[in-house]
Formats: structure tokens, C-alpha cells, sequence
């Protein structure tokens, strides 16, 4: 778009907005130059995502290890099914600069881990919470506090969501009031399942608690916590304190070792699997010999998925793998050694 056209295109798209007093021409100029770093692109992220983007944020940052599938178009609202197999950061960015031309949105197609943690959250002026695990949780809670990042949680499932805003020292924090959740007894969403307008209304809650904290609107959710039950519309925001010993708060947590997520198994027979170190993989230089060895079902700029051995595999830039059909982490580890071996990479 042509810098004039822009301008004039960007005073009417948020006209409406602008037109509000508490936000006026100085609060969406803080949007424009705001930086947020969304973890998570699924039912509670792309709802997020979306209104953020909408609102004018300038630089969003979509983290999300995964890509599309059919059992959760139904909440992912970002994605139809002609994009199915493709990495969700990779689409929901594409989507979302269409959407708003105005902003930058970055795909990062990581498994968010101790080992990057920082690097992908550093330098981001709020961090959204779209996850669906505990583990991720404390690593960002963890992060943010060390860095200093607001940290906008949010959770849904079923037809019931919670949403805090952490900021510590200033408030408590995500273990402060929710210390210890082990992954395996939480409530999951193949299991119990989930209303796609749960995360919807959760997600919308979360970007506007994104907006108010990057313009000072109104009262964030700071020193809360928002119990929602949709089936009978009650909002409970109860008064949270810092838990003294909090591991987080006191500074003494450590973060967890990178090589303990070498191998992740997020249900639905599915692993992530990271490179043990580094790997010098480029998509673009070893795309022929991918497919001279497997039955390759698509490309993107980010990812190759292939067929292996009756396993689906998503090669990420880098040398990340999502491997699908997998039934334990040793055969996940195996077929990544394997593949690689194939691919003559080491
Ligand atoms: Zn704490």
C-alpha cells in the first residue's frame, strides 16, 4: 500500500475506534508501536489474535507448535478446512494480515521450550496466554516475571474459563494462585470437550485486557481472578494474593532443564520432537531429497509434511518434528533418528 493510501486507509479503519475518549489518537498510536507475543493459536489465541490484530497492534508475534486439524475448526476461527495440515502460526499470520494490512504478523512455528523462552518472549510489551497445559504456563509465568512482561492468562474448556492479569512484583502470579497442576489430571479438551464460544468469550476477554494494559485503559485484572460458568452466565472475580513461598515471586525457580522436553507427547498421539542441538536444516535446500524418500503431502513456507512408516510427520524449519500417530515417545524418537538419517542430516 502506497504511504498516502495508507494513512487515509488507517484513519478510517479505526475511525471507531479513535473516536473513543479513553483511546483517542494517542492510545492508538500505543497499539501501532506495541509489540504482543501470543503463545498458543488455537481457540483462545486466534480469537485473541484476531481482535488484536483488528485493534491495530502493530507487531503481533503467533507462537504455535501445531498444525490445523479437523476436530478443532469448530473454536479455531482463524482456519478452514482447505488449510488442514498447515502450521498454524504460518496460516493464522497470513489470515490475519489480511484482515488488518496495517500490522506485521510473525508465524513462529516453535515448540515453546526452556531453551527459547526468552528469546521469543524478551522483547514483547505483554505476553497472551492461548495454551492448553500447565508446563507451558509455569515456563511463561516463570519468564515473565523474570523479564518483567505482563502476562494476560486465560483457560477454557467445556462451558467454563478463568482469565488473570500477572504481573509480578507488582501481583501475584500464575503459581501464586494456581501452584503445582500436574498436566495429566487437568480436564482436557479431547476428553472433556469444549463450546467453541468458551475460548471465544475468553480470548475476546484476553485481548481486552491486552488493549488496557497497552494504553492504560480502565483497570486491568490485575490482583484477580475471573471464575466464569457459562451455564448460568455467573462472572466471579475473586481477590488473589502472593503465597508466600511462591518460587516464582521469591526468584528461586528454575527453569525447567531444555533437554527434559526433548520429547513431548501433547495427547491425541502426537510428539513434538526438538533437535537435540541446533541443526543447520533449511526447508528450502533439502526439499528434494525429502521428497525423493517420502510421500510428501504438502509444502508451506514453513513446514514439509510427509508420510513415514504409517506416521504423519511435519518437518519445521530448523528440524523440528511433529510426528502424529505415534502410541510413545521411543517410537516418536525413533522414527525423528530415522528420518534424519534418511535425510542425511546430523
Ligand atoms: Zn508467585
Amino acid at each position: 500500500m502506497h504511504t498516502t493510501n495508507r494513512k487515509t486507509f488507517a484513519d478510517t479503519f479505526y475511525s471507531r475506534q479513535i473516536a473513543m475518549k479513553e483511546l483517542g489518537i494517542n492510545g492508538q498510536r500505543r497499539l501501532s508501536e506495541a509489540k504482543v507475543a501470543i503463545v498458543g493459536i488455537g481457540g483462545l489465541g486466534t480469537v485473541s489474535s484476531l481482535y488484536l490484530a483488528l485493534a491495530g497492534v502493530g507487531h503481533l508475534r503467533l507462537i504455535d507448535q501445531d498444525t490445523v486439524e479437523t476436530q478443532n475448526l469448530h473454536r479455531q476461527i482463524l482456519y478452514t478446512a482447505e488449510d488442514t495440515n498447515y502450521p498454524k502460526a504460518e496460516i493464522a499470520a497470513q489470515r490475519l494480515t489480511k484482515l488488518n494490512p496495517l500490522i506485521k504478523a510473525e508465524p513462529a512455528s516453535e515448540n515453546l521450550n526452556a531453551a527459547n523462552a526468552e528469546q521469543l518472549l524478551a522483547d514483547a510489551d505483554c505476553v497472551v496466554d492461548g495454551l492448553d497445559n500447565m508446563l507451558t504456563r509455569y515456563l511463561i509465568n516463570r519468564t515473565c516475571a523474570k523479564l518483567g512482561i505482563p502476562y494476560v492468562f486465560g483457560a477454557a474448556i467445556g462451558i467454563e474459563g478463568n482469565l488473570s492479569v500477572f504481573n509480578p512484583p507488582k501481583t501475584p502470579c500464575l503459581e501464586c494462585v494456581l501452584p503445582n497442576l500436574p498436566d495429566n489430571e487437568l480436564m482436557k479438551c479431547n476428553t472433556r470437550g469444549v463450546l467453541g464460544a468458551t475460548p471465544g468469550i475468553i480470548g475476546a476477554m484476553q485481548a481486552m485486557e491486552t488493549v488496557k494494559l497497552l494504553t492504560n485503559i480502565g483497570k486491568p485484572l490485575k490482583n484477580k481472578l475471573m471464575v466464569c460458568d457459562f451455564s448460568d452466565m455467573t462472572f466471579t472475580t475473586i481477590d488473589i494474593a502472593k503465597r508466600s513461598g511462591c518460587p516464582t515471586c521469591q526468584g528461586t525457580a528454575a527453569l525447567p532443564k531444555p533437554s527434559e522436553k526433548l520429547v513431548w507427547l501433547c495427547g491425541r498421539n502426537t510428539a513434538n520432537v526438538n533437535p537435540e542441538k541446533p541443526l543447520n536444516l533449511n526447508l528450502a535446500e533439502i526439499h528434494a531429497t525429502v521428497k525423493q524418500n517420502f510421500a510428501v503431502r504438502l509444502k508451506s513456507h514453513l513446514a514439509v509434511i510427509f508420510e513415514y512408516d504409517g506416521l504423519e510427520v511435519s518437518l519445521f524449519n530448523g528440524g523440528r518434528m511433529l510426528i502424529k500417530n505415534v502410541q510413545s515417545e521411543q517410537e516418536a524418537l525413533k522414527a525423528y533418528r530415522e528420518i534424519l538419517e534418511k535425510l542425511k542430516v546430523s
